[in-house]
């Protein structure tokens, strides 16, 4: 299940954000901006305005229904299969 790992990842702050790529030298480029143009970092993944759904770190630390929300809705990566070896 990509989602509870994206979640799990979430928890310990280790999700595949474009700041952390580019901190582990995955990203391609050099930009560390998400689609709505703000740094995409795992605090602005719970609050990007481009989610329909937002979430604090509260919410993810419980892994409630709101959580599982946003990352639900976060497109998947196949990038994420790659770094398993990484967690
Ligand atoms: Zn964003």
């Amino acid at each position: 299940m990509a989602n509870w790992r994206t979640l799990n990842r979430m928890r310990t702050g280790v999700g595949l954000t474009k700041d952390n790529k580019k901190k582990w030298g995955l990203l391609e480029g050099t930009s560390t901006t998400c689609e709505c143009g703000m740094e995409q970092s795992m605090k602005h993944i719970l609050q990007c305005p481009i989610c329909p759904y937002s979430c604090t770190q509260d919410d993810v630390m419980n892994a409630n229904d709101n959580a599982i929300d946003v990352v639900w809705l976060k497109p998947y990566e196949p990038e994420y299969d790659n770094l398993l070896p990484f967690m």
